[in-house]
């Protein structure tokens, strides 16, 4: 449904809206066109931020108070995403281009991220370590602090919500730096969690540049934690910065991920892994299925439909739900059209597309299918982040996992095939944070995920990312035995 949309939005800083002495112009990249202004913080606003998470941390609001009271914030807040879910989708589709179905899926997400952590936000025991009658002694879990949160503009709401969950559950007080070329539909998350009455700077919202207010936030010596999601060069900037206070960071970087078919893959499986794999978002998806390596019996008929299905593929702006939609930008659209370019001319075949699609005003990509590439090309070794897949042949077991590790990454990746001995043989030998078996993008909020190599360390999701949030004390107590 249609939402009328604010013309000029605001930061959430201390528990109010404030607006700034500049202002960003957030466009729609299925058209092109403004969608709204929003509020550009400056380095005034950033200390001004932390400086109210710190009062928050150090008060103990958050932390001091017994935990079903963080249970109760949380399940509030995650009622409360329900209730704004269908303006929220349509304000992140019209500025992020994505279909209506997966904005709306977004707020979900979200909702569903502060009610996993709800359930464990009471639970986080420590324990006691056994050290003979002359002492107790025993571990507990303390908050960061202030955890300063980096988001990228792909997924903005949930990967936000991905983080501030479990920030929140464990007791930080939280700083989120939304993405320039998508910060509203963050707006409509904050005004949930507003509405479920945190103590005040228990949860900020600032909209900065990265170069200038996200650079100023991780290189403060006002934040305990940085939680970054986005590009390897921003990542590595981050940690150089973070080096200079030790500050413990966790990095959800991008990646080069692989799908490995064999001859008895199931097609059907196979063809709808594919489809959602690297086409979902335009296949700007940090675990996208990037590449394709396809065992060479089956390499023409394989190839042959992916190509089919990827030509059936209907484009469109994001409020009619189509199966494919613009990228971000028009500077994303420049990169991944040079990108085709350079393949194309490293000797990959453009099986379908290639190409931008030249008879529409906004930032669409055709979907791209190259077969005959190398594992040596560009193509195959660098993240594109559009739709754009690499197939790749191989005829061992062995070469197969060689070219699947053979990048700098190690995000996801993915076996196809009814064999089960091969399938657990080739998740234990696969270098990924998580191995998909038969359908890629199994899994949820349930699951750990995060990366090795250039696609960081750290894990989000699941219960073991709330342990990224606190830190372990222990307490060592000499006890008299007269
Ligand atoms: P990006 O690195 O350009 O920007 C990410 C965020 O960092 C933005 O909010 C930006 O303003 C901020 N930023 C930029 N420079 C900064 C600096 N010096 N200090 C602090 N913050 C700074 O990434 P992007 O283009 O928004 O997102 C795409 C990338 O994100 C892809 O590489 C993708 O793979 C990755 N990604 C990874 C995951 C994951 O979970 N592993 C999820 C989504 C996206």
């Amino acid at each position: 449904m249609k939402h009328a949309i604010a013309p000029h939005w605001l930061n959430f800083i201390d528990g109010a809206w404030v607006d700034g002495e500049r202002a960003l112009t957030v466009d729609n990249p299925a058209t092109a066109e403004p969608v709204a202004t929003i509020a550009l913080a400056g380095i005034e606003d950033a200390e001004r931020v932390l400086d109210a998470a710190r009062h928050c941390a150090d008060s103990g609001w958050l932390s001091a108070c017994r935990p079903a009271q963080r249970v109760q914030w949380l399940l509030r807040i995650a009622a409360e995403i329900r209730t704004l879910t269908d303006e929220g989708a349509w304000v992140l589709c019209q500025e992020n281009g994505k279909a209506l179905r997966d904005a709306r899926d977004e707020f979900v997400e979200a909702a569903r991220y502060f009610e996993y952590y709800a359930g464990i936000a009471d639970k986080v025991e420590g324990i006691s370590v056994p050290l003979g009658n002359g002492y107790v002694d025993f571990t507990s879990y303390e908050p960061m602090g202030v955890s300063v949160q980096i988001v990228p503009w792909n997924f903005p709401v949930s990967i936000c919500a991905r983080s501030l969950a479990p920030a929140l559950a464990a007791g930080n007080a939280v700083v989120v730096k939304s993405p320039e070329l998508s910060p509203l539909g963050l707006c409509v998350l904050f005004r949930a969690i507003e509405r479920a009455g945190l103590p005040r700077g228990a949860a900020n919202l600032l909209c900065g540049l990265g170069s200038e207010v996200g650079a100023h936030l991780v290189s403060s010596p006002k934040t305990d934690q940085i939680v970054f999601t986005g590009s390897v060069p921003t990542g590595q900037a981050i940690l150089a910065a973070a080096a200079q206070w030790a500050t413990p960071s966790v990095m959800e970087l991008g990646g080069k991920s692989a799908a490995v078919v064999f001859p008895d893959a199931d097609r059907e499986q196979l063809l709808a892994s594919v489809k959602s794999g690297i086409f979902f978002n335009a296949g700007q998806v940090c675990s996208a299925m990037s590449r394709l390596l396809v065992h060479r019996d089956i390499h023409d008929e394989i190839v042959a439909a992916v190509a089919e299905m990827a030509g059936a593929l209907v484009s469109g702006a994001g409020e009619d739900d189509p199966d494919h939609t613009p990228l971000i930008s028009h500077g994303q659209l420049e990169r991944v059209q040079a990108m085709c370019n350079e393949a194309i001319a490293e000797g990959a075949e453009a099986i379908i597309g290639g190409d931008r699609q030249g008879d529409r005003t906004g930032h669409f990509m055709q979907p791209t299918v190259f077969a005959g590439v190398r594992p040596q090309m560009k193509i195959a070794k660098e993240e594109v982040f559009g739709p754009v897949l690499a197939v790749i042949p191989f005829d061992t077991e062995e070469e197969a996992v060689e070219i699947a590790n053979g990048t700098a990454f190690g995000l996801v990746a993915g076996v196809f095939t009814q064999d089960i001995n091969r399938a657990l043989r080739l998740t234990r030998r696969l270098r990924a944070g998580q191995v998909f078996v038969n359908e890629w993008y199994a899994g949820g909020i349930e699951t750990p995920f995060g990366g090795v190599g250039l696609s960081g360390f750290g894990r989000e999701k699941g219960q073991e990312a709330l342990y990224s949030y606190v830190r372990t004390k222990n307490v060592a107590i000499r006890v008299r035995q007269d």
